[in-house]
C-alpha cells in the first residue's frame, strides 16, 4: 500500500531536529554567515543528538538510520541554514564511500572516529582543472613498493580546514581517465598533506570550503579505499546515494522562502491591503508551495528506493535537479515577495538566494544532473 506518512518515530526525530534548529542553528546562522565562521559547539551537539553521519551502521557505534530519516534531518537543519547543514553533513559525504567500499578494518577505523567524538571527514575530488569532468582528475597515485604516493592538488573541499581524515580520489596515469582513478584514505597528519586558502563565498559562508595540497604523501597499502578503474566509479555510486541530500537542503531551504515569505505578505502592507491579499503575490506564493511540495515528493521516492536496494536510480539525480533549480528560483521569489527588504542583509532571504546558488553546482551542477538523466534516456541508441 502506499502512504506518505511518517511514523511515530520519525516523527519525533522532526520534532527534536526542528528543536535544535529553532533553539541553536537559527539564532546563530546570520552571525556565522556574516563572519564566515562555523559553530563548531553546534557540531558538538549535533553529533550529541546523532545527527553527524547518522546512517553509519551501529556496528560501528553509528545510529544506522534509512535514507529516509537522513533525508528529514538534511531538511530540518537546511531549514536553519544550508552553510551549517552543508558541514554537518559532509560528514555523511565522507563516509559513504567507505559504507560502500571499506573493508573492515577501514570501516572500524575511520567511521568509528566519526561515531566516537564530533569529528570532521571531507571528500575531495575536484581540481582545479577538473570538476564536472571528474574523470580528467591529475592528483598522482604511484606506487611505491606496497605503499602509495600522492600530488596534486584539491580544490573547493567541504570541511577541508578542520577534517581528521580525507577521501582522496587520484590517478595512476591521467591518460587513462576513469580506468586510473583511485579512492585513498587520508590522515590529516600525514607529512605532505596539507589545506591550502579558504574560499571566500557568495553563499554558504559557514561552511568551510578549501583547497587541499599533496606533496609526496605516503599512503599505506591498508588505506586504499578502491584500486585503479574502481575509484571513479565509487565516487558516482557515492554521490547516488547522497544527492538526495541536496534536494532534501533544497526543501528545508524552500520551506524557509515560504514561512518567511507568507509571514510577510500577511504583514506588509500596499494599496491598503496587506501585499498577502494581491493575486500575482498569491500566485507567487502559490508556485513556491508546489515547487517545494514536488521536490520533497521526489526526495522521499529516491530516500525510498534507495532503502529498498536500488541506489543506481534516476530518481536521485531528478531529485538533486529539480531541487536545487526550484530552490533557486523560490528563494529568488522569495528575494521579491519582500521587495527592497529583500535586498538588505538585515532581513533573511538575501542570505538565502545566496545560499541556495550553490546547491545547482556542487555534487554535480544541474547540466551534469541532465546529462546524467539524459544518458541513461539514450542509453538504448548511445
Ligand atoms: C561551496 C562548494 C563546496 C564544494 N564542496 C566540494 C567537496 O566537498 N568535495 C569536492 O570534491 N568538490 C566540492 N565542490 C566542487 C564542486 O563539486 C564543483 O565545483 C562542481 O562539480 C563543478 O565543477 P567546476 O567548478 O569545475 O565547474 P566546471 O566543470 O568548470 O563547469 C562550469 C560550467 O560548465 C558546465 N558544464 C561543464 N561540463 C558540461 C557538459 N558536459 N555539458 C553541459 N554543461 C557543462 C557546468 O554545468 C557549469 O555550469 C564544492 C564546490 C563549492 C563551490
Amino acid at each position: 500500500m502506499l502512504s506518505f506518512a511518517l511514523t511515530d518515530e520519525q516523527k519525533q526525530l522532526v520534532e527534536m531536529v526542528a528543536r535544535f534548529v529553532k533553539d541553536r542553528i537559527i539564532p546563530v546562522a546570520a552571525e556565522s554567515d556574516e563572519e564566515e565562521t562555523f559553530p563548531h559547539d553546534l557540531y558538538k551537539e549535533a553529533f550529541e543528538l546523532g545527527l553527524v553521519a547518522p546512517m553509519i551502521p551501529g556496528s560501528y557505534g553509528g545510529m544506522g538510520c534509512s535514507e529516509i530519516d537522513q533525508v528529514l534531518i538534511a531538511e530540518e537543519l537546511a531549514y536553519g541554514c544550508t552553510g551549517i547543514q552543508t558541514s554537518i553533513n559532509c560528514a555523511t559525504l565522507a563516509a559513504m564511500p567507505l559504507m560502500l567500499a571499506g573493508d573492515d578494518a577501514q570501516k572500524a577505523k575511520y567511521l568509528g572516529m566519526l561515531t566516537a567524538e564530533p569529528t570532521y571527514a571531507a571528500y575531495a575530488i575536484t581540481e582545479p582543472g577538473a570538476g564536472s569532468d571528474a574523470a580528467g582528475i591529475v592528483t598522482r597515485a604511484t606506487q611505491d613498493g606496497d605503499d602509495w604516493v600522492l600530488n596534486g592538488q584539491k580544490c573547493y573541499i567541504t570541511n577541508g580546514s578542520w577534517a581528521a581524515w580525507y577521501i582522496i580520489f587520484a590517478t595512476t596515469d591521467p591518460t587513462l581517465r576513469h580506468k586510473g582513478i583511485m579512492a585513498f584514505i587520508v590522515d590529516r597528519d600525514t607529512p605532505g598533506f596539507s589545506v591550502g586558502k579558504k574560499e571566500k563565498k557568495l553563499g554558504q559562508r559557514a561552511s568551510d570550503t578549501t583547497t587541499l595540497i599533496l606533496e609526496d604523501v605516503k599512503v599505506p597499502k591498508a588505506n586504499v579505499l578502491a584500486p585503479a578503474g574502481h575509484g571513479f566509479k565509487l565516487a558516482m555510486r557515492t554521490f547516488d546515494r547522497t544527492r538526495p541530500d541536496i534536494g532534501a537542503a533544497a526543501c528545508g531551504l524552500m520551506r524557509r522562502c515560504l514561512d518567511e515569505s507568507v509571514a510577510y505578505a500577511c504583514e506588509r502592507e500596499t494599496f491598503g491591503v496587506p501585499i498577502g491579499k494581491h493575486q500575482m503575490v498569491q500566485r507567487i506564493l502559490a508556485d513556491m508551495a508546489i515547487r517545494y511540495e514536488a521536490t520533497r515528493l521526489l526526495v522521499h521516492k529516491a530516500a525510498w528506493m534507495i532503502d529498498e536496494g536500488d541506489s543506481s536510480s534516476l530518481v536521485a539525480s531528478f531529485s538533486k535537479a529539480f531541487g536545487a533549480d526550484s530552490a533557486m528560483q523560490v528563494a529568488t521569489d522569495a528575494v521579491q515577495v519582500f521587495g527592497g527588504a529583500g535586498y538588505m542583509r538585515e532581513y533573511p532571504v538575501e542570505k538565502l538566494m545566496r545560499d541556495a546558488k550553490i546547491l545547482q553546482i556542487y555534487e554535480g551542477t544541474s547540466q551534469i544532473q541532465r546529462m546524467v538523466i539524459a544518458r541513461r534516456l539514450l542509453a538504448a541508441v548511445t
